[in-house]
């Protein structure tokens, strides 16, 4: 009886989006969106049994507000990467450059002279803006770019080897995260793939033995994730740049990740550099733009003039191209290479990498008090030291020295509790489970007051049954 009253006094949703206590509701969303939170929280209220006439009111407004928040909240949120590793493929690879930060968005903001020349006045060629940084930084004849290194390496295979034989070393036919898989992305580009060698050990003659009218390409792939050794053997780029030529077919070389700059310079271990590759021979090499080169999602194709002619005439090229946005932070992000020195200052995945470990750590002895306070009993905190990982498949076995938070909880559920409460966040934190407990590795946090005021919203549940 109670219930039906109340169902009875919940008011219509003309009545409600007339009264003015939903003015700011619409003035903020729109008439639109207001009348469908507040059916939504109409409903919700009919589902909970109703509401006190006199409370009705702003209980529906209140719902309905609640409604539209959620209704609003972008999944695609900014979030502390602790994970540890810098270039993290499902939390957006490398952060960008403030230069290119600042050339994206005036590209998003205003005309641009994308595919028209200002000298001539004639119509000209997006790529124009990238080929001659990209010629200048590699040494290649020729360049040209498309929407990631998979793309690249897509459009490269069915250029050079549509309807033919592709040669590759069994040792080096790899599957990267994301379903990339060497052996797929040549049936879809129209090769027929011909291993050649063992997993561990390839030899010229095999590639040899493999050559024949069917011939496409040779095809050389950077093992990026991954490292055969032992009883090993591989052909080296020059090598088999040689053999190539004596065939008189295309080495393709992908390098992945590829770099631009010799990293040992900055204390990294040595990466084989696109200079290398295309001065090796190959007549193709391919790599992305935000791996190591700090850069957005993009894919580089250099090398032969002739063959990234081919390339551009390929109407794969056109479905693969990139967009106005890109390129320009392409351009601002490849020009910080023609000043090595300032390159760590400027590049945020490679200050971040050759970041201190205890510039880092002296970070994890400041914010280890703050983290515990928020912590219900029984959790502890203490600064460690740890490795990060690189990250998207470059250089897969270095780590590099690091330091962190160490958390540990009464029982596995309540670190899962904890884990749980750090993602709702207002801006979500994403560290990484390691012998039992959660290790926010700090590489990568630069906003340090940032990252203390977030956490005055942590509420982690405790005493769980
Ligand atoms: C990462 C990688 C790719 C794919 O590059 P994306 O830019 O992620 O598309 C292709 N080949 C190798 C060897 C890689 O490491």
């Amino acid at each position: 009886m109670v219930e039906k009253a109340a169902l009875r006094a919940l008011p219509s949703v003309d009545r409600v989006l007339g009264s003015p206590a939903a003015a700011p509701l619409i003035a903020a969303h729109g008439r639109a969106e207001a009348t469908a939170a507040i059916r939504a929280a109409l409903a919700g209220l009919r589902a909970a049994g109703g509401a006190e006439a006199a409370t009705a009111e702003a209980a529906i407004l209140a719902g309905a507000e609640d409604w539209l928040a959620a209704r609003q909240a972008s999944g695609l949120r900014p979030v502390f990467n602790l994970t540890g590793t810098v270039l993290h493929t499902n939390l957006g690879r490398a952060l960008l450059a403030e230069a290119a930060i600042e050339a994206a968005t005036t590209a998003m903001r205003e005309a641009m002279a994308l595919e028209f020349d200002l000298g001539t006045g004639r119509r000209g060629e997006r790529d124009e803006h990238l080929r001659a940084l990209l010629c200048e930084l590699t040494g290649a004849e020729d360049a040209t770019a498309v929407n990631n290194n998979a793309a690249a390496v897509l459009l490269a295979l069915n250029t050079l080897g549509a309807g033919r034989e592709a040669v590759v070393s069994r040792g080096e036919l790899i599957e990267i995260g994301g379903a990339f898989r060497m052996p797929d992305i040549m049936a879809r580009a129209g090769v027929r793939l011909v291993e050649v060698g063992t997993t561990n050990r390839t030899h010229a003659r095999d590639y040899e033995a493999a050559l024949g009218p069917e011939t496409g390409l040779i095809l050389k792939v950077h093992t990026s994730n991954y490292r055969i050794e032992g009883f090993t053997a591989a052909v080296g780029g020059t090598a088999l740049a040689a053999l190539a030529k004596r065939a008189g077919v295309p080495l393709l070389n992908d390098l992945g990740s590829g770099t631009l700059i010799d990293l040992a310079r900055y204390g990294l271990q040595r990466e084989p550099t696109v200079r290398e590759a295309v001065a090796e021979g190959a007549d193709l090499v391919t790599f992305s733009g935000d791996k190591l080169l700090g850069g957005p999602q993009a894919g580089f194709l250099v090398g032969r003039r002739d063959l990234i002619a081919a390339i551009n005439r390929n109407p794969m090229k056109r479905a693969l191209r990139l967009d106005k946005i890109r390129i320009a932070a392409l351009v601002a992000t490849l020009g910080l290479y023609r000043d090595p020195d300032r390159l760590a200052a400027r590049l945020p995945s490679l200050r971040l990498l050759t970041r201190p470990a205890a510039e880092i750590g002296a970070m994890a002895g400041r914010l280890a008090p703050g983290l515990a306070a928020r912590l219900p009993p029984g959790f502890a905190v203490a600064p460690c030291d740890c490795r990060s990982q690189i990250g998207s498949g470059a250089l897969p076995l270095e780590t590099l020295p690091s330091a962190g938070l160490r958390v540990t909880a009464p029982r596995g559920r309540d670190l899962e509790a904890l884990v749980a409460a750090l993602r709702a966040l207002p801006r979500p934190v994403i560290g990484r489970l390691q012998d039992g407990a959660l290790l926010l590795d700090l590489r990568c946090l630069e906003d340090e007051a940032g990252f203390a005021a977030n956490l005055a919203s942590l509420a982690v549940p405790h005493g769980l049954a």
